[in-house]
Order: structure tokens, then sequence, then C-alpha cells
């Protein structure tokens, strides 16, 4: 069989019951699978329809985290720092933004037996070893045990190291909101980072994250790692197709099993900021000066991070008093 010439009909068909074994098999979580081991999700990409439920789903479930930006944004120095400000564009769903976690590129592509399209879900990949958790310098980003990486909006300055060493360039800045306002404005960050936090929360609980419970081709299925690779490939083997995310990076916790190379599928999306690409990537920690910066920076952003929870806790306090001045019952106040 050519495998770069299977049509989605007779792919759909060859391989629906391999990937209703791994749907069902997946879920509910264990509490084991959720303390003691890192989870991965699998996306099939034959099943996608690009129908965009889990995009509206995730941003449903996020909208108490989106930032409500502080204007005007203090000047930065050197001038060369730009704002970034998303806030007025919170539709935009056909890339990622501090306000849209997720989205789903589009590959249409020629195969043997004639024309493909191949919708891709595309958010934070999860890495097992994720430079933007180990190369943050303020310590903002923590991975859980379960391998969810997280950067906390409470402790981000937005100085964007986390998307520099992102080989998908993943976490998107938001000027005129976080710590910066209250600690260096004009130098220090420029915001904060946004990103899928692969609904840590409810996870923790032993539910699903929102994109999976949305999606009405079951598309996502979740998992111990380990499992979750092993049916990529077998899943694989059966259509002859190919697998991403076990080792770009050095592995990560979001997988695609796709009918056709992802080289082909790289080709076709569009690629750009806000836009990840599906190529190869080498192992950015196995990086020895990668290493070392974060041998280094460990123990710093430690101590920064212990430093900006004292002045977040300051900042609670003030708007605390700041809140019973101008109190508005269900209001939020992102501003301070
Ligand atoms: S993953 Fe599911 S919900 Fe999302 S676009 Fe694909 S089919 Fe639709
Ligand atoms: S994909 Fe990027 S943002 Fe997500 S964990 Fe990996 S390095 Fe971090
Ligand atoms: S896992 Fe949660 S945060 Fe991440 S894309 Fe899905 S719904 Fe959004």
């Amino acid at each position: 069989m050519n495998k770069n010439g299977i049509s989605r009909r007779a792919f759909l068909k060859g391989g629906a019951a391999v990937a209703c074994a791994a749907a069902t098999a997946t879920i509910p979580l264990t509490v084991k699978a959720l303390d003691q081991e890192p989870l991965a999700t699998l996306h099939d990409l034959r099943k996608c329809v690009g129908c965009g439920e889990c995009v509206t789903a995730c941003r449903d479930m996020n909208q108490r985290f989106f930032p409500e930006p502080v204007r005007p944004f203090p000047k930065m120095y050197p001038k060369r720092v730009k704002a970034e400000d998303w806030s007025e564009k919170r539709d935009v769903t056909d890339r990622l933004t501090p306000y849209n976690w997720l989205t789903i590129q589009q590959a249409d592509v020629k195969t043997a037996e004639g024309d493909l399209t191949v919708y891709i879900p595309r958010r934070c990949m999860h890495c097992v070893n994720p430079p933007c958790v180990k190369l943050c310098p303020w310590g903002a980003a923590h991975q859980e045990k379960n391998g969810i990486s997280v950067i906390n909006p409470d402790l981000c300055l937005g100085g964007a190291k986390c998307q520099a060493v992102c080989p998908w360039d993943i976490p998107q800045r938001q000027t005129g909101v976080g710590l910066y306002l209250d600690i260096l404005p004009a130098f220090a960050g420029n915001g904060v980072m946004y990103k899928c936090n692969r609904c840590y929360e409810n996870v923790a609980k032993g539910e699903n994250p929102a994109c999976i419970d949305m999606c009405p081709e079951n598309v996502q299925s979740i998992g111990p790692r380990k499992e979750m690779v092993a049916r990529a490939y077998e899943i694989a083997k059966e259509i002859g197709g190919y697998v991403y995310g076990d080792k770009e990076n050095g592995g990560t916790n979001t997988l695609y099993v796709s009918p056709v190379p992802f080289e082909m599928l790289n080709d076709a999306i569009r690629k750009g900021k806000g836009l990840p690409d599906l190529a190869a990537k080498k192992d950015v920690m196995a990086d020895g000066n990668a290493m070392t910066a974060a041998l280094f920076l460990a123990p710093v952003a430690g101590v920064v991070s212990a430093l900006s929870k004292i002045a977040l806790t300051a900042r609670r306090a003030g708007l605390g008093k700041e809140e019973k001045k101008t109190a508005n019952p269900g209001e939020v106040n992102h501003e301070s």
C-alpha cells in the first residue's frame, strides 16, 4: 500500500476499530495516572473535521484567565520593545493569541488516491522536558507531575523567554497586565504570556480537558504517556501512517497520528506568528548551553519567584483596600 496514497474514507474505515479502542480505553483517568505519571493526549487526525467546537470549548473554559489590560500601556525602554495588544481582537481564532489557546490548521494535500484535507488542532505540546519551564528566568512556569506545563499569570513578567525557547513559539503575550506593572513597568517584562494549560484544574479532578470532552468526533484521547505512544504507533502501523510528538523536542505529551507524512502537512499549512509548524525539532534542552542556563537559572528563578510572590501578596493586599473603597460586587478587578 502506498503510505501517501490513502483517502480519508479508506483511512477512516480501515482504522476505525483501533481508533475506537483507543478512545474508550483512556477514559476515565485513574488517580494513579493523575498523580504519578505523565499524561499525554493523542490526536487522531483522520477524525478531525475542522468544526472548531474544541476551540470554542477552550475559549469558554478559560474566559476567566483571559487578561484585562490597563491603559495606557507603560512606555518601554529600549523603545524597540513593542506593546502586544490582543484585547480588542479577542475574536481571532485562526491563530494562537492570549485569548485563543487552540487553533485549527488546515492542510490540503495531494495523494496518489486524490486530494485530501487534514485538519490539525494546535496548542501547547506540553513537552516532556519543557524549555519554557526550565529557562524562564523568573520561575513563573512550572511542570505538574502529570507533565502539564503551566505559566502562572500572577508571576509572569511577560519577558517572552518562554516563547523564544519554545520550538513552536507557542506562548503569546498581552501587554498592560500582570506583575510588571507594579515592579519596573518600563524596564522589566512587558505583560503576561498565555498558552494552553491543558485544563490542569479539570485533569487534577479526574476530568478531561474541555477540548476533548466537546469534540463531536472523539479526535483526542488522554492517558498515561507510555500507553498513548504505544497506541499512536499501533494506529500508525494499522493504517501505514505517521506519528508526531514522540521524538520532537525530545518528546512531548501531545501526540498526533496522521495518514500522510508530517513533512507533507508542514509544507501545506499556514505558518507564522501564532501558527506553529510541524517540522522535526531537535531537543532544545539537550543543548549544552541550554542545560547550563537551566542549572544557573533554577536557583535564581527560585529566589525571584519567592520575591515575586511577596510582591504579589502586597499587591493583593493593596487591591483589597482598593476594592473596599470602590466595591462593585461581581466585578473582578484585573487592573492592579
Ligand atoms: S478536534 Fe474535534 S472539535 Fe476540534 S475541530 Fe477537530 S473535530 Fe472539531
Ligand atoms: S510546546 Fe513550547 S510552550 Fe509548550 S511545553 Fe513545549 S516549550 Fe513549553
Ligand atoms: S487542553 Fe484545555 S486549555 Fe488546552 S487547548 Fe484544550 S481546552 Fe484549551
